[in-house]
């Protein structure tokens, strides 16, 4: 399945001309295919239908209201990493008793606001978070539902700066010790030991560092359940995407003409793999996906502002950057790069490059592409996760609009800023 497709020489999005939708609305421009959302969610709920599960969809990946009320239908839980993420998830109509949050750096008025609205649990990631919250639950006369994040120590596989679950990362409590932290934890007055959590790292294109996850923390989990009745175990998020031709995976011939090694991982998979190990605890399974729900359900429209030509390198300078879309600089993260309006096959070695005064606002770097133009659209594909949510005004560029697809309807669900909202919490 894939929405985004070439239709008659044009890249579009579900039924619609992303060239149409670049005239009306201006570029950079995001454009997202509630088609994409709707079957990747579906597509893992599905292959854990023989558990007890929820998903709980990552907000970070992508927070736009209109993302998670279409999740929020769909029944989606929501995993959150903020005050400001669960605001979202209310605005958007989702259902607080679905949320759990994580996060090494939680303030008070984040633990406040997470009890007062009855959220399914927070995910606590020390000792010292632990007897905060309790003290802040018994000052609000509340019983605070946790879960501790175990930090399994196992290697993910994927680039350090996503990587979590080695005990080199800042995140969780080191396997060594979760035994004594949930020992202590329940002798604290105001909370109720719910569930246990681990999320070893995002982009995992491997079945492998999952299965050794699982099978270390399963025991564990069995253990937890019995001293304390814990309800739920969460397995986090992390399930990679395909990147590279993310444009041709969507066709059937794609996937079968790729070595069995190389093709991605798919959620059938995933299920295949651990469910053995999982459905023996009898726990309510917790999926924290985003990027797997996101990622390929966007792309970054761009223009291509100017050519020039070095004695070294040719450079395509477009009209978005770093700024917009930092995986790239920021954990050397690849996006797929084509015209909007498919070329007759020229490809080029080039730089394609922002207007940000970086040295690293770059897309790509001596990257074969196919050709375009000064004045030429480009999609950068994959960009529905980790795109937006991470873009800022740096160079004071107003941020992107990002516009929702659904069949032939296309709505602004975010939009673009203006030079005056640059500046409207300012003052001379
Ligand atoms: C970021 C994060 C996720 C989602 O990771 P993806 O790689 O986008 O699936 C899930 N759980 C927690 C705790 C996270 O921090």
């Amino acid at each position: 399945m894939h929405s985004f497709h070439y239709s008659n020489g044009s890249l579009h999005c579900e039924g619609v001309s992303i060239a149409d939708l670049a005239e009306k609305h201006g570029t950079p421009l995001y454009v997202y295919s509630s088609e994409t959302f709707r079957d990747r969610y579906t597509r893992l709920d599905d292959a854990f239908s023989a558990i007890d599960h929820e998903v709980a969809y990552a907000v970070k990946a992508n927070s736009n209201l209109s993302v998670l009320r279409l999740l929020a239908g769909l029944g989606s839980g929501f995993d959150i990493v903020s005050g400001g993420e669960l605001f979202r998830v209310l605005k958007a109509g989702g259902d607080p008793g679905k949320c759990t949050f994580a996060g090494v750096g939680k303030t008070r008025e984040e633990i406040e606001y997470a009890l007062r609205e009855g959220i399914y649990s927070i995910n606590v990631e020390s000792e010292e978070e632990a007897a905060f919250i309790s003290q802040v639950a018994g000052e609000l006369n509340l019983v605070a539902p946790i879960a501790f994040r175990v930090n399994p120590n196992v290697d993910a596989k994927t680039h350090k700066y996503i990587s979590t679950g080695k005990s080199e990362n800042k995140f969780g409590i080191d396997f060594e010790f979760i035994a004594d932290a949930y020992e202590r934890a329940s002798k604290l007055p105001n909370l109720n030991l719910k569930g246990l959590q681990m999320h070893i790292g995002s982009q995992l294109t491997s079945v492998s560092p999952f299965v050794e996850a699982v099978e270390k923390v399963a025991p564990l989990a069995a253990d937890l359940k019995e001293k304390y009745g814990i309800e739920f175990f969460s397995i986090g998020g992390g399930i990679g995407i395909v990147y590279e031709e993310a444009l041709a995976s969507g066709s059937e011939s794609w996937w079968i003409n790729q070595p069995e090694e190389t093709r991605p991982l798919t959620p059938e998979q995933y299920a295949a793999a651990i469910i053995p190990t999982l459905e023996p605890l009898g726990l309510k399974i917790l999926l924290e996906p985003g990027r797997f729900i996101a990622g390929n359900a966007g792309i970054l429209v761009s223009k291509c502002l100017y050519e020039k030509k070095g004695t070294t390198k040719t450079f395509k300078i477009v009209d978005s950057g770093m700024h917009q879309l930092i995986r790239p600089a920021l954990y050397e993260g690849f996006h797929e790069i084509v015209p909007v309006t498919e070329s007759a096959g020229a490809v080029e070695s080039v730089d394609v490059v922002g207007p940000i005064c970086e040295s690293g606002d770059f897309f790509c770097q001596n990257r074969q592409v196919s050709s375009f133009m000064p004045g030429e659209l480009i999609a950068l594909m994959s960009a529905g996760a980790y795109g937006m949510v991470m873009a800022s005004t740096y160079n004071s560029h107003p941020l992107p609009a990002e516009i929702l697809v659904e069949g032939e309807q296309a709505k602004v669900v975010r939009k673009r800023q203006t030079l005056q909202d640059l500046v409207e919490a300012e003052e001379v």
